[in-house]
């Protein structure tokens, strides 16, 4: 489920109400791919011929959030992230000294997603997640720091 289309034909089954507006944003974020902040997605509805205010495209955005269609990631210093769920399944490892952001393989959680099915019975929806925590390079240099006298 990747494609405008696709994502299109899934709303109008499920009977929701398709705004111009839906429409629109579903499209910038299949065409434009991962990780559009409010504001990106903002800028391309405006090449487009469709100005939104922030608030609108906000609301529109956590919307499509609620149908399970689009992401909605917090990356730290990047700010928060929307994306089209499923179009490239992947998460992140956010760096709180550096700031450095590295992609995480989807397989990864597999096995957190089969103990959270078995142990809690809970069906995660783990899409696009970012996990904090100190980088290899930033921990090689604090031991470096603390090595010398
Ligand atoms: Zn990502
Ligand atoms: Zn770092």
């Amino acid at each position: 489920m990747s494609s405008t289309d696709a994502i299109l034909d899934r709303l109008r089954h499920d009977r929701q109400r398709l705004t111009l507006q839906r429409r629109l944003i579903i499209e910038v974020l299949c065409e434009r791919g991962d990780h559009l902040t409010v504001n990106d997605v903002q800028q391309h509805l405006h090449s487009k011929g469709c100005d939104l205010n922030e608030p609108t495209v906000y609301r529109n955005l956590q919307w499509l959030k609620d149908q399970g269609i689009v992401s909605q990631t917090d990356l730290g210093g990047s700010g928060i992230v929307y994306q089209i769920v499923g179009a490239r399944p992947h998460h992140h490892l956010v760096c709180l000294h550096c700031g450095g952001v590295v992609d995480l393989e989807d397989q990864l959680l597999d096995d957190l997603r089969e103990q959270l099915r078995r142990r809690y019975g809970f069906e995660p929806r783990i899409d696009h997640m970012a996990i904090f925590g100190i980088c290899q390079t930033c921990q090689d240099q604090e031991t470096a720091r603390a090595g010398q006298p």
